[in-house]
């Protein structure tokens, strides 16, 4: 084996893009192929939990994305028609001293570019989308659909929930549509915010659905929320869908003021299908690995999604620079083996929607620092 074997992730998403960033940081030779011809500053918005701002203080982009990204000094869950408050997390001031770094809510796009930027040169190749994937024992070969073929000794399928890498470790399958969809819109922040004043960051909550609203950037001048609605069934061609604001006055009728005056305020929406799959049987197998989406699809209810896929990156790293090259399988025997438990954990509360519907303690989620928690060993041989 190389001392500086070539890694490839398939797909530059949240989980992609920071670990080529932390595999590039930490001296590896690493390249990144995403499908994309470029990425655009789509509409949605993110947040980014001191368990994910410890990993871009790794990246070298905590300090911008702290100036970038909004502060919430709560988390509010509220009545979705009284507007009465539920649960009030503390997140701001509070955050940092207790988990050692800001909670953030910011745009993804924002976000995604910043990681993206922070890339050396040369690591990143766009209209690279992966068709074939072999592992012929000594390296793996990829071919993409531009008729190039590439060669790596590793592949991290971070290709997100339609993973080429994980249809060539476990087959052909289509992830589960929950009966649930999200609707996502990005807009500026409206002068009439109802009969209460736009919270930080709240969670509208009433029977079988629910709306997440939080501002987008540090000025507070854009809002973004996102849904959870039932709707029986979704054509699994389609991976979103225009909506209109009529279908949000619907949806909401009857809901608090605030909640009113963020429909009104709506420029576009899109609609979103939530899928899952459960959870798999294997991570890795051979010179393969899976991260993020492609390994532990969630529904957001946590927000949690894109941290957990940058948390496995961090881990796969670390696992890395424990163990060395040689015995790849170990090393991905030990990233599973200290990821599998969380992510499987995020995936379950998020799938209940239930996380900080009332004044529960966060802690165990936010104040993760994969940097630093001790390993557990692999009980694979
Ligand atoms: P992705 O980000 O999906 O990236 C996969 C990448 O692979 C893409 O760029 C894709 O183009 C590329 N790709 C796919 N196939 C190929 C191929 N064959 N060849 C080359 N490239 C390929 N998470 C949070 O942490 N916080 C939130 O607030 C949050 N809100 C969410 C709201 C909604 C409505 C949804 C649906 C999700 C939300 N998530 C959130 C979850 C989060 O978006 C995902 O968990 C996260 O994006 C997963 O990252 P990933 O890198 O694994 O996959």
């Amino acid at each position: 084996m190389k001392n500086n074997p070539r890694i490839a992730f398939i797909g530059a998403g949240l989980g992609g893009t920071a670990g080529a960033g932390l595999m590039a940081k930490a001296g590896f030779n690493v390249k990144v192929y995403e499908q994309a011809p470029a990425f655009a500053r789509m509409g949605a918005g993110i947040h980014l939990g001191p368990n994910v701002m410890k990993v871009m203080r790794k990246l070298g982009i905590e300090d911008e994305l702290n100036r970038t990204g909004a502060h919430p000094d709560y988390w509010y869950s509220r009545d979705g028609i009284t507007g009465d408050v539920m649960a009030q997390i503390p997140l701001g001031d509070y955050a940092v001293s207790h988990y050692g770094a800001s909670y953030l809510t910011v745009h993804r796009g924002d976000f995604h570019k910043l990681m993206t930027d922070a890339l050396p040169d040369g690591v990143l190749e766009f209209n690279k989308k992966l068709s074939e994937i072999e592992d012929r024992g000594d390296k793996v070969v990829m071919k993409f659909t531009d008729g190039t073929v590439e060669e790596a000794d590793f592949v991290i399928g971070a290709d997100g929930i339609n993973s080429k890498v994980r249809e060539s470790l476990l087959g052909e399958e289509l992830p589960i549509y929950t009966g649930y969809v999200a609707h996502r819109a990005v807009f500026p922040t409206p002068v009439d915010s109802g009969t209460l004043p736009f919270d930080m960051c709240c969670k509208w909550w009433d029977g079988d659905r629910h709306m997440m609203v939080y501002f987008v950037t540090s000025k507070k001048d854009e809002i973004y929320y996102v849904t959870g609605v039932p709707v029986e069934s979704w054509d699994m061609n389609k991976s979103w869908e225009p909506c209109t604001k009529d279908e949000m006055r619907e949806t909401f009728k009857g809901w608090h003021s605030s909640v009113q005056a963020l429909i009104e305020g709506t420029q576009e929406v899109t609609r979103w299908p939530l899928l899952e799959r459960d959870p798999l049987p294997i991570w890795s197998r051979g010179r393969l690995v899976l991260l993020g989406d492609a390994c532990h699809p969630m529904k957001p209810h946590m927000a949690q999604g894109a941290a957990m896929a940058i948390e496995d990156a961090a881990m796969l790293t670390r696992c890395f620079q424990e163990l060395g090259f040689t015995d790849y399988e170990a090393v991905f025997n030990l990233y599973e083996a200290n990821r599998a438990e969380r992510a499987s954990k995020v995936q379950l509360v998020s799938h209940n929607n239930t996380w900080l519907k009332t004044n529960e303690n966060p802690d165990w989620c936010f104040g993760y620092d994969v940097f630093e928690v001790p390993l557990v060993e692999s009980e694979k041989q």
